[in-house]
């Protein structure tokens, strides 16, 4: 059986005094019951080692990592570093990297690799952009970034990783892909896995809200999810939370 997993992705918002309240929230709320879910926190880069303090029963994750290990990369971040703050997980390849910084599936790749490497849990994101879904190349789109990572012939490649599909136009819209709509690219995503397909936690992420993700994670090969906008609202965060 696959444990659920709910990942907050803060993304470059809030404060430490928004952080502050928004923890003590989260912490109070979890406290008293998320059934049996594993919760990730995502902060921005600055506030890993201080939510690392104050995040209670939850993990600690970063929102991106350098893929080389260290040296003269000036505001890079190495996966060393990240662990040595406390986190456990890594965000590798969300969709803002890929389009905002040109992040290509083998750099992608590259920066998996290197948590792997450090002993961190890569969350590899991958998913389709609302023209490929229109012209019929989701699952396309979807082998191709999963297939740069296969093709790096890492030892034991899933083992210790998750994968988020997060369709494109679904990030920050406000519209979720359909929880069927959804399945069918987890299921397709397990089949790409091969041997290790049933053991690696897929999340869905997209617009995952309190109203919509309890029929997302009632889908047999949804495992958790990946949550933006909702993971900085402590309430909604934590039904989610509870829903997995
Ligand atoms: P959203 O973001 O929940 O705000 O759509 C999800 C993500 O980008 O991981």
């Amino acid at each position: 059986m696959r444990k659920t997993l709910v990942a907050a992705n803060w993304k470059m918002h809030g404060t430490k005094a928004f952080a502050e309240q928004l923890l003590a929230e989260l912490n109070s709320g979890l406290e008293s019951g998320n059934g049996s879910s594993q919760v990730v926190i995502c902060p921005p880069y600055p506030y890993l080692g201080w939510v690392a303090d104050r995040i209670g029963q939850a993990q600690l994750g970063a929102q991106n990592l350098s893929e080389q290990p260290s040296g003269a990369f000036t505001g890079e971040v190495s996966a060393e570093m990240l662990k040595d703050c406390g986190a456990r997980y890594v965000i590798v390849g969300h969709s803002e990297r890929r389009s905002l910084y040109g992040e290509s599936s083998q750099l992608v790749a590259a920066k998996f690799a290197a948590a792997k490497s450090a002993g961190l849990i890569p969350m590899l994101c991958v998913g389709e952009s609302l023209e490929q879904r229109e012209s019929g190349k989701t699952l396309e789109v979807v082998a191709e970034q999963i297939q740069a990572v296969v093709a790096l012939g890492l030892e034991d490649c899933w083992e210790s990783a998750v994968i988020a599909y997060e369709p494109v136009w679904a990030i920050g819209t406000g519209k979720t892909a359909t929880p069927e709509q959804a399945q069918e690219v987890h299921q397709f995503i397990r089949q790409q896995l091969g041997k290790d397909g049933d053991k690696v936690q897929i999340l869905y992420g997209g617009s995952v809200k309190a109203g919509n993700a309890a029929e997302l994670f009632a889908k047999p090969d949804i495992d958790g999810a990946l949550v933006g906008g909702a993971s900085l609202k402590a309430e909604e965060f934590i039904q989610i939370c509870r829903a997995a």
